[in-house]
């Protein structure tokens, strides 16, 4: 049975935040002297650690946006050992370092192009409104769909089942007429199968691939699910 309607996910799908991500840390790592005390592989290794420590935190309303965009850090810098008082002003320079690296990953924008072409598309994301309606005006997403759900404007993230009942009702679609395209098994393949929905499982960032996984398409690279929708 063929999606009616197909929903992506934005980093790490059609977004490359880890690229994006990691050449921030180099410019932070290169501008502040104090972290070189470690390795940069050391750095960004507690660094994420710690972010994603947050961000489920964050998930449980246990601290702020605010917070986390510093927390993560000064906590990071305080494991390593790092004494430096700045972690406010290095937060706050590296989501301007951070925007700047931003790009599509490899294949995603001819994807989007030809797969919006003969489906209407949508676009799904956990994070802060501000850096995803950026992410969204720089990708130029609003030229493909006028559906954009961002978890911050909602007050919970994916897999949240009030994330995808709102994705639902926007796209006036059948629940097993919707399909979701995602790099995240626990947000995007958990959340959008137990919505009722279909699954594209994006699988070009993961180190290695679980078997016991399943998704109702697996690739990792665009044309793959090109083919998959216009066959
Ligand atoms: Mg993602």
């Amino acid at each position: 049975m063929k999606p009616e309607f197909v929903y992506f996910d934005l980093d790490n799908t059609l977004l490359d935040h880890t690229s994006a991500e990691e050449a921030a840390h180099e410019e932070i790592y290169q501008t502040y002297p104090d972290l070189q005390k470690v390795t940069l592989e050391a750095w960004l290794q507690t660094y994420k650690e710690i972010n994603g420590e947050l961000w489920l935190k964050y998930q449980k309303g246990e601290v702020d946006r605010h917070e986390l965009h510093y927390s993560r850090f000064s906590d990071s810098m305080a494991i390593l050992g790092i004494r430096n008082g700045h972690s406010e002003e290095i937060g706050a320079n590296y989501m301007q370092i951070y925007r700047k690296h931003w790009h599509w990953v490899e294949g995603a924008k001819e994807a989007l192009e030809s797969v919006a072409e003969r489906y209407p598309v949508g676009f799904i994301t956990n994070g802060f409104q501000e850096t995803q309606r950026k992410k969204i005006e720089y990708l130029g997403l609003d030229k493909f769909s006028d559906i954009f759900i961002i978890s911050e404007e909602i007050g919970v993230m994916k897999p949240h089942p009030k994330v995808f009942d709102q994705a639902t009702e926007k796209s006036h679609t059948e629940r097993n007429r919707i399909l979701y395209v995602g790099d995240s098994y626990s947000s995007d393949i958990i959340g959008g199968r137990n919505a009722g929905w279909r699954t594209a499982w994006y699988t070009a960032f993961m180190d290695e691939i679980d078997e016991n996984r399943t998704a109702d398409f697996i690739f990792d690279e665009f044309p793959s699910l090109v083919n998959y929708l216009n066959s």
